[in-house]
């Protein structure tokens, strides 16, 4: 039960993320979040969502001391970066920041036609780090080289970084998107643009 799939609002109420009921719980007890109501979008801090948990009599969790309902939707109360530290940083992540577009010549490609290029070569000390891969096109990485793009007069079209929030992609939505969470996931989430 702890593993359920929680939906996550941000402050505006848009749909950012999913975590397991331990962590949903977690930041509500810390005071980051609200539990929301699907039915009438009250929100409920961790002692009224307590309180309210008494009168439950399924869905609920059991401690020593106290059962609590399983919140389906919660929301952030606190501006965005809860969520830093959970954002793997991993090659599908990087394709999801640069939307398949390449961060030299801005063109969008097929993913296969698209490669992980280090900003700063790794020959001169380069990491791997959000700062510093993008995608490249093979023409664009190929003109590039092993140098930086100053030095290959191939500027970014935007300068890299961990991106804030990563939108879970549509097919793990379908997979887990419950009832109670069809209000919160609309298109306007899918167009949300990613702050830093
Ligand atoms: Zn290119």
């Amino acid at each position: 039960m702890l593993n359920e799939s929680v939906l996550i609002l941000n402050r505006s109420w848009i749909a950012v993320n999913v975590a397991n009921v331990r962590r949903a719980l977690t930041l509500v007890y810390q005071g980051y979040a609200k539990v929301v109501s699907p039915e009438d979008f009250s929100t409920y801090d961790f002692d009224d969502w307590r309180e309210l948990s008494k009168a439950a009599d399924d869905y609920c969790i059991h401690t020593i001391n106290f059962k609590i309902k399983i919140p389906e939707v919660i929301v952030l109360t606190v501006f965005n970066g809860v969520y830093r530290r959970d954002i793997k940083f991993s090659r599908r992540n990087i394709f999801e920041r640069d939307k398949n577009t390449c961060q030299y010549c801005g063109r969008k490609f097929k993913k296969w036609e698209l490669t992980l290029d280090h900003v700063v070569p790794r020959s001169l000390g380069g990491r791997s780090t959000w700062e510093n891969l993008v995608l490249a096109c093979v023409p664009c990485n190929v003109k590039k080289g092993n140098r930086t793009p100053e030095g290959a007069t191939l500027p970014l079209i935007r300068r890299p970084r961990k991106p804030r929030w990563l939108p879970y992609s549509g097919e793990s939505l379908s997979l887990v998107v419950k009832p109670s969470w069809q209000k919160f996931v609309d298109a306007a989430y899918w167009d949300v643009e990613l702050k830093d």
